[in-house]
This record gives structure tokens, sequence and C-alpha cells, in this order.
């Protein structure tokens, strides 16, 4: 992990605005679920508000306690469920992902970025030099006369040699396929949860594209 100067605070450090008390009490009853987008486009988190008027009825049950949008990436208090999307490419990846681990009882890995590397993983098929070669110095949208630099700074993440996927560096309990999932697929997999049904997901909605 990059060192923490002294001055700065990370959007997880931020104090909360604190809650109608009422409100605050109603929320901590229901199930508690994060989410968090590691390496990957934000599509799955889109599939996911792409529930629409199912979303109204999950959080009759549920209170997301983290969500994508808001990309802090530390949970404030244990979970029953985090939702993860996007591969593992760099240290604050690893280091984001065993905290979910950590303080959810279930993680889903969601989206083909999350269950084999996707889009992100077709970078292994080169060397982190050559990637890092073609993306900064030999790229075709380089500024022509501009010094080329590949950046590096202590507080950009170290990227991983490799781009993978979630189960192969924590335990992941389920699975959603697809680029992205489709809504109803996310929402199948967390109604069975919340409802404390076994997961069932028909094979007729998961995508493998
Ligand atoms: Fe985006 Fe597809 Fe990866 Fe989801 S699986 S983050 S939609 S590229």
């Amino acid at each position: 992990m990059t060192q923490q100067h002294k001055n700065e605070i990370r959007s997880h450090e931020l104090p909360a605005t604190s809650l109608d008390p009422k409100l605050q009490a109603a929320r901590d009853e229901k199930i508690q679920v994060a989410m968090i987008g590691l390496c990957g486009c934000w599509g799955c988190t889109l599939s996911f508000l792409d529930m629409d008027e199912n979303l109204l009825a999950l959080l009759e049950k549920v209170t997301i306690t983290r969500s994508s949008l808001t990309d802090i990436k530390r949970i404030p208090h244990r979970c029953a469920i985090g939702f993860v999307e996007g591969g593992v490419a760099n240290e604050e990846n690893i280091e984001t992902l065993e905290h979910f681990r950590e303080n959810c009882d279930i993680l889903i890995s969601v989206g083909a970025c999350a269950v084999w590397g996707g889009v992100p993983a077709m970078r292994n098929v080169v060397s982190l030099e050559d990637c890092f070669q073609e993306a900064y110095i030999d790229s075709a949208t380089a500024i022509p006369d501009a010094k080329k630099t590949i950046p590096f700074h202590e507080d950009i993440p170290k990227i991983t040699t490799k781009v993978y996927p979630l189960h192969e560096v924590v335990k992941i309990d389920y699975f959603i396929p697809g680029c992205p999932p489709d809504a109803d697929a996310i929402f199948k997999v967390l109604d069975d949860l919340v409802s404390g049904h076994e997961v069932n997901l028909p094979t007729s909605m998961n995508r493998y594209d």
C-alpha cells in the first residue's frame, strides 16, 4: 500500500453526515449490502440500476451501505452481502477486495471482468513492459513532440503483472457472468439471498458474452 501523507485524507475517512436516528435505526434493521467496482467499466453497476422497480422492492429489505456510485472503498461495519464488479489489476484492488472479503458474509463476483478478468485481462497476453510501451510511448494518440513518459508516482497504485479474476485472490461465494449480466439475473441472485432461499440462477438468465 502506498504511504499515506500527513495532510491526506481518503474518501472512506471523511466524516459521514449523521442521519436522523429513526432513519438510521430503520436502515440498521435491514440486510446490509456493500458494492464496489475494481478494474471494470461500471457497466455492471449500471445493470444493477437497470433493475428499475425491482430495485425499490429490494430496498424494502436491504440497505446499500456502500455503493459503487460513491466509490468509497471501505465498509463501516460488517455486511451480509458484498457485490464486486471488475477484475484485479493493481495492488489497491487487492487491498479493497481483501477488505470486502473480511467484512462480508457472502461475496458475489459480478460480470465478466470479476468472473474471469474480462476486457482488462486482454493485457495478459503481452508483458507489462510492452503494455506500457504501447500505451504511453508508441501510442497513436500521443501528442507529437511531447516528452513521452510512463507515469510513476508513489501514490499511483502498483499495477499487477496480470489481471486476475476475483476468485484467484479471495474466496468467492457466487458468480454472475455476463458483460454486463442482465439486471434480472442480478435481481434473482440478490432476491434469493435476502429471502433466505438457495441461490438458483437459471441457465436461461446467464450470459457469457
Ligand atoms: Fe464493464 Fe463488462 Fe466488465 Fe461489467 S463485465 S465491468 S460491463 S466490461
